[in-house]
């Protein structure tokens, strides 16, 4: 049988040849082959088009798309993710809410067979990567219908998404047992969804990760159900897929300049230590991802919360090491391992960003049972 995991195989070559020769664009074709390939749906069971990914395939898939491309690997990050928690199924909700969230599970899980890109849309200047920071407000209309107001940043994929996730702040009175913030999938076209045009990435150019401003823009819908952030825990599987494309972006750079071996001793001891750090920072990754569920608890959250900021960080770092033994001729913008380098820094700023993981890490600080 042909699995999800060998179409990956099939489609990877493709991809790196892509970043190759257009390093600059949004990858449109490498993204249309992922959602093709069942890549980008495979957390989904199999009725609904998908293989069953769990974080564990999803971390690994996301890893080697990172070694052929980067940038595609950002992109396809967020919906991955997002097929991720989709397939944790209906029974992760509350009963009242189970027909309502499985029908949008098969609605979702219809589009990705349709090659529609989704797109998170949830970071804001100023909020540094804080939910709780977040502006966007939701109001529920008379028609029922819930429009979104503020303005987004960073938001990968911009004008070629299809439909975005957004955070926003709802009141009790329009969501009872709303949570400190939650999802809405907004249409992009929608009245009121205002795309810019302002991305000029240092890494990840191609990623089109524009400023989007909501004004009274009409959601779809609620994501899942009141309190989803805080009752399935999903930015955990999120967190885990982030942290996979700076490793991605290590092991592109290994290979690059450990294969064919090279004839310095020096060269050949400080590459050897590459590869146990690689090995270490991976297998530390894949450990935590294999932990998730959802509503995992605190304990998993913290956990989560060291293993990316730990292998975001040491990945950037291990990249900036090995970019330094590469010599003369990769100190080029358009070099491959050049621009892999300015790539992988995007690890860190991704959520949470590191200073934030930082003071998370101190104020919660506990070697007790509950960190166990
Ligand atoms: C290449 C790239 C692609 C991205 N793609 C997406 C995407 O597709 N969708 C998306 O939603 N986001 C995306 N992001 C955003 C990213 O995920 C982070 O959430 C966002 O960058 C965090 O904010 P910041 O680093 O801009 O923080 P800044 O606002 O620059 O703050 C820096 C630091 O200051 C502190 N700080 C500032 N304000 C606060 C506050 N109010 N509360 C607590 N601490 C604070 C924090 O420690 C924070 O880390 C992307 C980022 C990059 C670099």
């Amino acid at each position: 049988m042909v699995t999800s995991s060998d179409r990956l195989r099939d489609v990877l070559p493709g991809i790196a040849e892509r970043e190759h020769s257009a390093p600059e664009s949004y990858p449109k074709a490498s993204i249309a082959a992922l959602y093709e390939a069942g890549v980008i749906g495979a957390p989904f069971p199999a009725p609904l088009g998908g293989s069953g990914w769990q974080l564990t395939d999803a971390v690994l898939a996301i890893e080697s798309i990172a070694a052929a491309s980067p940038s595609t690997a950002l992109i396809v990050s967020m919906p991955l993710g997002l097929a991720g928690i989709f397939g944790l199924g209906a029974d992760i909700a509350p009963t009242a809410w189970r027909p309502q969230w499985a029908k949008q599970i098969e609605q979702v899980a219809a589009d990705y067979q349709q090659g529609l890109v989704y797109a998170a849309c949830n970071s804001e200047k100023g909020a540094g990567g804080s939910l709780e920071a977040t502006q966007t407000v939701a109001n529920r209309g008379d028609d029922g219908r819930f429009r979104l107001t503020g303005e987004k940043i960073l938001a990968s994929s911009g004008r070629n998404a299809h439909m975005f996730f957004s955070t926003a702040k709802v009141s009790q009175d329009d969501l009872p047992g709303a949570g400190i913030v939650e999802f809405f999938f907004v249409q992009v076209g929608s009245p009121g969804v205002g795309i810019l045009n302002d991305w000029d990435g240092f890494g990840m150019r191609p990623t089109e990760s524009q400023t989007v401003r909501y004004v009274e823009a009409p959601a779809r819908d609620l994501v899942g159900f009141p309190n989803f952030l805080a009752l399935v825990q999903p930015l955990q599987y999120w967190y885990c897929l982030f942290a996979a494309i700076p490793l991605g972006c290590a092991r592109t750079i290994l290979t690059s300049l450990g294969a064919p071996a090279p004839r310095s001793a020096a060269l050949r001891l400080r590459l050897s230590d590459a590869v146990m750090r690689y090995e270490a920072m991976r297998a530390y990754l894949i450990e935590t991802a294999a932990g998730f569920h959802a509503g995992a608890g605190p304990g998993y959250a913290a956990r989560v919360l060291r293993a990316k900021t730990y292998v975001t960080q040491e990945a950037t770092k291990l990249c900036a090491e090995l970019f330094a033994l590469g010599g003369g001729r990769n100190y080029r913008r358009s070099n491959r391992i050049a621009r892999t380098l300015a790539d992988s820094f995007a690890g860190t700023a991704l959520r949470p960003p590191l200073a934030l993981a930082l003071d998370m890490l101190v104020e919660n600080f506990s070697l007790g049972a509950a960190e166990e």
